[in-house]
């Protein structure tokens, strides 16, 4: 019997996976640099952390949770996000105690979310995000656009639009929560059952609604920016400011609510249409939220982040032919020539991994030409050939597989050859543009 994955998952293998590590550590080294610490939590997590409000208007917390009793009858949630999760092990663990503001922390791990699965949209899916959480300034907001911008620049994609918007704080809000049932009032019944619900959880999501009949109606609404407080909208400008001084290009979308209802002051998205037009929704997005860290029973500590889907990112690489070039061949690949030399080839290939080599052995008896085919689709570098002969003078052929040269070694100074075929500052791969460890 044959088992399929389930509906929304996918498997992440071979060369596949290896660009995904690319990615990731590309986003870990940048967060590393600008100060965060990883934060590991579980992902098995109390429902309650994520459904905190009766009254939580998200579509994410309302209908997308894989939320199960376990054999205690505990609800549990496989975590739909990362941010309630580091807010609730920074207030577990008491890191707060310190007073050493900000605490930076970045997680990269699987998020689930029961969505209709579409091209990048999948029900178990991969974020990597950052959070900064207690100073309360437009410094620390702006930070993580820095950071998330260098990072997809440095992945290679160009023409990024960075759409940004305020929501203000609670007064902000409250005032344009308010002009917002005023004007949807009258309109509701035209509109989806959603909105219907949403009129009464948080005007707000319905700027967010995908129907596109909903969307002209919105068109009209009152905007935000109307409804800011002095302070709020002074803010926003620092923000927009500190933005230009570090020569970010945004564009101000006063649709953008984001999915959560954390958010307050700035939120933010990326989105990205390849040049075939591929368009599979946000890249990444983030905000700051005030009130998150006292919601999840810790002190009133403000705090900002981002999450980017790793899929959507690794879909539009592809796409856009921006993925870098990976070499994830052997470096050398041990052929026993007979059987009888099987066991010297297992053993010279484990004595080039202790070298620090990525190497491997036939263990089983194959004809020259099949080994050579193995090698070939391995990717090796260099063969090493081990015959009757060499068995019995303690010694290897050691064969350039692209230049087809080939030397003949004694054992005893393997090690020594070997490290001069890697560190001649040569590249070997005659590729112009090859990024392996053997170029200057
Ligand atoms: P969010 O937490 O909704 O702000 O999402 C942050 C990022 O996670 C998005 O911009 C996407 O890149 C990614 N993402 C969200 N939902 C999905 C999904 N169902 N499948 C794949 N990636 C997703």
């Amino acid at each position: 019997m044959e088992y399929q994955n389930v509906k929304g998952t996918h498997d992440i293998i071979l060369k596949e996976a290896r660009y995904y590590q690319a990615i990731e550590s590309l986003f870990i080294s940048l967060a590393e640099i600008y100060g965060y610490n990883e934060f590991r939590t579980p992902i098995i997590e109390p429902t309650e952390l994520f459904s905190r409000s009766k009254n939580d208007s998200s579509d994410m917390v309302r209908k997308q949770m894989y939320t199960f009793k376990d054999l205690a009858d505990r609800s549990i949630t496989l975590r739909p996000e990362g941010t309630a999760s580091v807010a609730r092990a920074i207030v577990n663990n008491k890191l707060h105690a310190e007073q050493d503001f900000p605490i930076k922390a970045y997680y990269l791990g699987p998020v689930f979310r029961y969505e209709r699965p579409k091209a990048g949209t999948y029900r178990q899916f991969l974020q990597f995000g950052i959070e900064n959480i207690g100073v309360d300034s437009e410094y620390a907001d702006v930070e993580t656009i820095i950071l998330s911008y260098r990072a997809l620049k440095m992945l290679g994609f160009q023409k990024l639009k960075l759409k940004i918007n305020t929501l203000g704080d609670s007064e902000s809000r409250e005032n344009y929560k308010k002009a917002l049932v005023k004007y949807f009032t009258p309109l509701i019944d035209k509109m989806c059952p959603d909105c219907q619900e949403r009129l009464k959880l948080n005007p707000l999501r319905i700027l967010d609604c995908k129907v596109p009949e909903d969307h002209e109606l919105t068109k009209k609404a009152p905007r935000i920016k109307d409804y800011l407080t002095l302070s709020a909208a002074e803010r926003f400008k620092k923000t927009t400011e500190l933005l230009d001084e570090v020569g970010i290009p945004y564009e101000v979308d006063d649709t953008i609510v984001r999915g959560l209802d954390y958010y307050s002051h700035i939120v933010y998205e990326y989105e990205y249409i390849s040049q075939s037009g591929l368009n599979v929704g946000a890249l990444g997005g983030g905000g700051h939220y005030d009130n998150l860290v006292s919601e999840v029973g810790g002190p009133k500590l403000a705090g900002v982040g981002f999450a980017f889907g790793i899929e959507r990112i690794y879909s539009l690489l592809k796409e856009e032919k921006l993925l870098p070039n990976l070499h994830a061949g052997f470096d050398f690949y041990v052929m026993p020539v007979g059987e009888a030399c099987i066991k010297r080839a297992y053993i010279v290939a484990d004595y080039l991994r202790m070298l620090g080599y990525k190497a491997d052995a036939i263990i089983e008896k194959k004809s020259f030409k099949a080994m050579f085919r193995k090698a070939e689709k391995h990717e090796a570098r260099f063969s090493v050939i081990i015959g009757e002969n060499e068995l019995k003078n303690n010694e290897v052929i050691i064969k350039n597989m692209d230049t087809q040269e080939q030397k003949t070694v004694k054992n005893t100074e393997l090690k020594d050859y070997c490290d001069s075929l890697f560190n001649d500052h040569e590249c070997h791969c005659h590729d112009e543009d090859c990024e392996c460890h053997h170029k200057k």
